[in-house]
């Protein structure tokens, strides 16, 4: 197989660590570049394992570290949002792996559409913050977005059931060839309901963090995995489905689904549902954003059947876990609302991690925001950014203690 050239931006994340795992077994991917926060021990650790040519790190003072920790390589080290561009642009690479956690992933996956980049996403907040512009770049630039999402990379498996080769471009152009008109009816997007699943308000209330951050099923960072209790990180799914495949909100459907088998579900125009199973491991939708199209052997075991009595589904409880139901009014809402609450949503996760807020306060404070919010319609990239820093500021002026 060709050699496959990645930049990965958030290399030492959840997501970073396992894409190095899967590109260890297949061996026919090179890391060009990585990039990260600050984690120097991490980097340095894998500059000597993955050679890349470029290491850019995010904090000034962290890349000094590092610049003097690796002295006797070859790799240029370089820091903060010049060196994570610098990375995103890299010439020799063909794929830019977008798994940093936030908005501040925006910029270089912009930056590695327009240098022709195909892009494997794990950075949902880049199409929840920005996702007309975005997707609007990558049909522009002629490059693919492969998602890496779990719940996206199981609806882009399905879809390929009606010969949808590109998500996003081949649905948006209205390209029904072989699918009907209206072929897709619904998108039934998986969620395992978190580790509060089946709680009340008022049990809700006495949560902690180390509660909040032991999930059932998935093992992933501290952030997604708060998201994952609250639920917005269903409800980011939710704004990142509507991008990536080119559904009206109502055609979104998330279904409680516990054990984490089924990643996500297509229900075509004649009531027959696609659906795509694994296990629950993120090495099995990286190796295929990697490998595209072709399915290659992968460390992750096969689903034993025989293991699982039942396979469940059921309905959120949007009027507990309030942050679903904020994220489907910002995404109706539409233009830069979804980016006002992806801000406050930031903010307070990251108070709640820690221990400046409680778990139902998460909620409150993105509705505030929202509330606070006027959307910019057809928003352009600085009004998107604009809104960012707007939702943040706003909130740390009302909450001093937040800070
Ligand atoms: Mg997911």
């Amino acid at each position: 197989m060709e050699q496959k050239k990645i930049v990965l931006l958030g290399s030492t994340g959840s997501i970073g660590t396992q894409t190095l795992e899967v590109a260890e077994h297949l061996g026919s991917v090179r890391v060009l570049a990585v990039a990260a926060n600050r984690n120097v021990n991490l980097l340095e650790q894998q500059i000597r394992r993955f050679h890349p040519v470029l290491c850019a790190v995010y904090d000034e003072s962290a890349a000094k570290d590092l610049r003097a920790r690796v002295q006797d390589t070859d790799v240029r080290v370089l820091s903060g949002m010049d060196g994570l561009m610098e990375a995103a642009v890299l010439p020799a690479a063909d794929m830019v792996v977008a798994a940093m956690v936030g908005s501040i992933g925006l910029k270089p996956v912009l930056a590695a559409i327009q240098s022709g980049k195909d892009i494997a996403l794990a950075n949902k907040e880049t199409l929840v913050t920005a996702g007309s512009i975005v997707m609007r770049e990558i049909a522009d630039n002629t490059v693919k977005i492969l998602p890496v999402d779990s719940e996206h990379s199981a609806i882009f498996q399905c879809l390929h059931a009606i010969g949808s080769k590109n998500v996003g471009r081949d649905m948006q152009a209205g390209d029904n060839a072989g699918r009907g008109e209206g072929a897709v009816k619904r998108i039934l997007l998986t969620a395992s309901g978190g580790p509060f699943y089946g709680k009340d308000r008022k049990e809700l209330q006495t949560v902690t963090v180390e509660q909040a951050l032991r999930h059932p099923n998935w093992d992933m960072g501290g952030k997604i995995t708060i998201d994952s209790a609250t639920l917005m990180n269903k409800g980011l799914e939710v704004i990142e489905a509507k991008w990536l495949f080119g559904v009206d909100p109502e055609q979104i459907e998330v279904v409680v689904h516990r054990e984490s088998i089924v990643h996500s579900m297509v229900e075509f125009c004649d009531n027959s549902v696609i659906a795509q199973m694994g296990l629950p491991d993120m090495k099995i939708p990286i190796q295929l954003a990697l490998t595209y199209p072709r399915r290659l052997d992968s460390v992750v075991p096969a689903v034993d059947f025989t293991k699982y009595s039942s396979l469940t589904f059921g309905q959120p409880d949007r009027e507990t876990f309030r942050c679903l139901t904020l994220a489907y009014d910002a995404l109706n809402t539409g233009g830069t609302m979804p980016a006002a609450m992806n801000a406050a949503n930031e903010v307070a996760v990251e108070a709640f991690l820690q221990g400046r807020l409680s778990f139902l306060e998460v909620a409150e404070l993105v509705e505030e925001a929202m509330d606070a919010h006027k959307a910019i319609n057809a928003p352009d990239l600085d009004d998107i950014f604009e809104t960012d820093r707007w939702a943040r500021e706003f909130l740390l002026e009302k909450h001093p203690a937040l800070g």
